[in-house]
């Protein structure tokens, strides 16, 4: 086992060059090392591009709330970032209708808006009926109840209606697994939560403006979300960078990794690859970390890249789709942001499968006519090419065990030299700022503990 006394000299090691890796080297002042698996840099923040044609790894669209990242951007691409007001909408029963769902049921069949009225009015009294009860519990030491479950969140705060046509067929597309599996942790900063007014104001046709944490974004004036990344990576000073790269063993003993046989010993080594990738490299891990490991969940996507003819019949930037009729659960449309994303009177649409499985062709002349259904195409003809890719660790399960695992997993790795960050690092559901951050503040860390 190496010492705390063996380790000066060494330079930090970074596993993965996504935004949390290219972020720690931006913000480290010790030397470091980078290894990314893939050819360049970016992770999922990247674009790719066929025809004339630009695709983003899905739907990137870059929401701040912090004063300095802001600061960053516009000193690194001056003028070149635009500021996009959010036009996301719902497809359901037929109609599109304004995000969020639950605060804009207006243009919905009438029986839905019923339906979905009365659940909330009914959650809402159960809710004050058990906050009543509660305030009693509470006088004799009881806790009121946290939603056991997603689904118990959902039909706590949203009732049974809402529910029913949007919060669990929709979550399920896009988790792939039933709402009552997950947790409803991970959710408070991205589920809106409008107050009765709101929602019966939402019903009518007066709702709010908009609602939830990304009523703007802001986009690259060409290049797609790549621009973004390549501007921060001419910020990278003071290491080395090697792609095409993927370590074979993480020797946590020694502190080393082993890349094509070479031995690279680190200081500490910031691991922003999948976790389970991590942990698979690292042998002899101690059984009882070895079984946590074996509970992390994550699912897989598949998505479709389609260059179109034409545009959508709306000016939306994205839609979510929550009936299981629909085979998928979301779709983006890139030139609709930023039109040079497309050739002149063309489209890149990238659409998001709720099928986890390989698409077969039926499954492609169903999605084609869907998109015709909800405006995005305007004929099945119109459709130019249809590439099919795949996200292999996309959204983190936040099952039971999710929380005994992590906190174990990652008790370990610290005490060892070894600092998890970014989505699949950390294994968790964040944006491309939190991981931005998620870099500057292990810099930080291991700075301040090398100084
Ligand atoms: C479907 C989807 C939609 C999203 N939409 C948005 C959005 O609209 N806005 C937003 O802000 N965020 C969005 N995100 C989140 C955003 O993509 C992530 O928060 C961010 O890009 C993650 O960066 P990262 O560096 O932590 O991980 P990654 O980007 O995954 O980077 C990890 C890097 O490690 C590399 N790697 C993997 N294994 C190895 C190995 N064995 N050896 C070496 N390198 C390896 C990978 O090639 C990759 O480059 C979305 C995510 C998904 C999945």
């Amino acid at each position: 086992m190496t010492t705390d006394a063996d380790i000066g000299g060494r330079r930090v090691v970074i596993l993965g060059g996504g935004l949390t890796g290219i972020s720690t080297a931006v913000h480290l002042r010790a030397p470091w090392v980078l290894f990314e698996r893939d050819e360049r840099l970016g992770g999922h923040a990247r674009t790719d591009g066929r025809d004339g044609y630009r695709f983003d790894k899905t739907g990137h669209w870059l929401h701040l709330r912090d004063p300095a990242v802001k600061q960053m951007v516009d000193e690194l691409l001056p003028g070149q970032m635009v500021p996009i007001a959010r036009r996301a909408r719902i497809f359901s029963h037929g109609v599109l209708t304004r995000y969020p769902f639950q605060a804009n049921l207006h243009g919905l069949p009438p029986e839905v808006i019923k339906e979905c009225l009365l659940g909330v009015i009914e959650a809402k009294v159960a809710a004050a009926a058990a906050g009543g009860a509660a305030s009693g519990a509470a006088a004799v030491g009881v806790a009121p109840e946290e939603p056991g479950n997603f689904e118990e969140y959902c039909l706590r705060h949203f009732g049974a209606g809402i529910s029913k046509h949007f919060m669990i067929p929709y979550n399920e597309k896009i988790w792939g697994v039933h709402p009552r599996e997950i947790t409803a942790a991970w959710c408070s900063r991205f589920v809106p939560l409008p107050n009765l007014e709101q929602v019966i104001a939402g019903a009518v046709g007066a709702g709010p403006p908009e609602m939830g944490y990304n009523q703007s974004f802001l986009y690259p004036k060409a290049g797609g979300i790549e621009t973004f990344t390549r501007a921060l990576q001419t910020r990278m000073v003071g290491g080395q960078v090697h792609t095409g790269s993927n370590p074979d063993v993480v020797d946590w003993r020694r502190r080393e990794v082993v890349v094509g046989g070479e031995r690279i010993p680190y200081r500490a080594l910031v691991a922003t690859i999948p976790l389970p990738e991590l942990l698979k490299r690292m042998p002899e891990l101690p059984p009882a970390i070895e079984s946590e490991a074996a509970r992390l969940r994550c699912t897989t996507l598949r998505y479709l890249n389609i260059g179109a003819r034409g545009k959508p019949r709306d000016d939306w930037h994205w839609i979510y789709v929550p009936e299981k009729r629909y085979p998928f659960y979301r779709v983006n449309v890139f030139s609709t942001a930023m039109s040079n994303m497309a050739p002149e009177g063309c489209s890149s649409i990238c659409v998001e499968m709720a099928d986890r499985g390989p698409v077969t062709e039926s499954s492609l002349r169903d999605t084609a006519a869907a998109l015709v259904a909800a405006g995005a195409l305007g004929d099945v003809g119109d459709l130019v090419f249809t590439d099919e890719k795949q996200i292999e660790y996309a959204y983190v399960v936040f099952d039971q065990h999710y929380y005994q695992a992590t906190r174990a997993i990652f008790g370990f790795l610290e005490d060892n030299g070894i600092y998890p960050r970014g989505r699949y690092g950390a294994w968790t559901y964040n944006a491309m700022e939190d991981c931005v951050l998620a870099g500057r503040e292990v810099a930080s860390l291991i700075d301040r503990a090398v100084a």
